[in-house]
């Protein structure tokens, strides 16, 4: 429901015979259509989810095996022959909900037909043939990898609510007007077409590489607006285990800066990356970089002579922790470290992740993001060799790999660039 490719998609992980599921539908989903759907705002995704996603040979949600298999693969069957009347079965459950456990073909036909379904006789019978099967359990395994402990629930790119928490339209005007604010993304398929409306001046996107010929080998990206403005330089991939920061460095790459240019560099060391080690086939990258003196590898000399003829207004590099800065278990994860001219920019941004994004995905405490100690030059590391020979305001962004699924990561380091990134003026969109 909603089809624009630009918007985000809300998923509603339900199940027709929940009555918590239902009390969401009356609750809030009609208001959520209203506000968000409509308007063109959101995208609504349901997700009718029948066994339990930790065990799914053994729980379901609702009703025997059979019974509850059977519906699955009625609402599977009803969405491949006539997605234009799906809304109106869906409605038509909600509202008169399966009673005693059971549902049969002759229940499936009756419902159809109330809801104005044309193939009312065909969809329950093909439904018993198990042809759509592998959807019912696709649908729990996506299940699975969203980390969905119950139903209702929504899900947001890896950030989820109880459907029937009293401030879900809160959450949801949150999530869509922080995308609205800066993020198009995974639309460039669709995107691409639309370079001759209003996308402004000579937009450009270029690529080339560093390190060629070598195992080290590895692109540069850069996307230039055409209007003069700031700077942004982004690293990701320093470190092998830590896809987190290339894959939100690889989400940006398919931004506009508004003004200005972005430089990306999402993999900085492919050999640590190809090996899926911390570190790579020099050692860590990230203690290659003294400040006052030349970088200590050639790959490490390479990226930073980028660096030094973009001339960056604000410089990021993403990483992720095994454990919390300040937390348990201990590490350096959920902080982000700024170079002393970015302090209160660092500020500004934590307060916002945490609010329009760790905590709305059920984060609390030692998740909460936080300030780390400044990156003043004092180490070898790129962020202090930011902070100690140039002028631009760097920030070392890492979120934890413990208790956060992959996809939340990248949500949160896509966002929070994109934020420390405006701190130094360059606005995406
Ligand atoms: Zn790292």
């Amino acid at each position: 429901m909603g089809t624009n490719t630009r918007n985000p998609t809300v998923t509603f992980y339900g199940n027709f015979g929940s009555s918590y599921s239902q009390r969401f539908a009356r609750n809030h989903l009609q208001r959520i259509i209203q506000e968000f759907v409509k308007p063109g705002k959101l995208n609504l995704e349901f997700r009718h989810l029948s066994e339990n996603p930790d065990s799914p040979s053994s729980g379901y949600l609702w009703s025997n095996v059979a019974d509850e298999r059977y519906m699955a693969e009625v609402v599977q069957t009803t969405w491949h022959y006539e997605p234009e009347n799906f809304w109106s079965f869906f409605q038509y459950m909600m509202e008169n909900p399966p009673s005693g456990g059971s549902f049969t073909n002759s229940d499936a036909r009756a419902a159809l037909e109330a809801a104005g379904v044309r193939n009312y006789v065909r969809i329950p019978n093909e439904a018993n043939r198990g042809w759509f099967t592998h959807h019912v359990e696709h649908t729990t395994e996506t299940a699975k990898i969203d980390d969905i402990p119950s139903i209702p629930r929504l899900v947001i790119r890896g950030e989820h609510l109880s459907g029937n928490d009293g401030d879900v339209l809160d959450w949801l005007e949150s999530h869509v007007s922080s995308w609205n604010e800066p993020i198009h993304m995974g639309s460039s398929a669709d995107g691409s077409s639309s370079g001759s409306d209003d996308s402004g001046p000579q937009l450009s996107r270029s690529e080339w590489t560093i390190m060629d010929g070598t195992r080290y080998e590895t692109p540069v990206y850069e996307i230039d607006s055409g209007e003069p403005g700031p700077t942004g330089f982004v690293v990701g991939g320093q470190h092998g285990i830590e896809p987190a920061g290339w894959e939100a460095a690889h989400n940006l790459r398919d931004m506009t800066p508004k003004s200005g240019k972005l430089v990306v560099i999402p993999e900085a060391d492919r050999t640590a990356i190809r090996a899926n080690t911390y570190s790579g086939d020099g050692g860590n990258l990230n203690r290659q970089w003294p400040s006052g003196s030349r970088p200590s590898s050639p790959l490490a000399r390479a990226i930073w002579n980028e660096i030094e003829a973009q001339d960056p207004d604000v410089i990021l590099d993403l990483h992720s922790s095994q454990g919390i800065y300040g937390g348990s278990p201990s590490g350096v994860g959920q902080a982000i470290f700024p170079t002393p001219n970015a302090r209160s920019g660092a500020n500004e941004v934590i307060d916002e992740l945490n609010e329009r994004h760790v905590r709305p995905a059920g984060y609390s405490g030692d998740h909460l993001f936080s300030r780390g100690n400044d990156q003043t030059g004092a180490n070898p590391l790129l962020s202090h060799k930011i902070g100690g020979d140039t002028d631009a305001l760097g920030f070392l962004f890492e979120t934890t790999r413990s208790g956060v699924p992959l996809e939340t990561r990248i949500d949160w380091t896509t966002v929070a660039s994109v934020k420390m990134l405006r701190r130094g003026g360059l606005v995406l969109e």
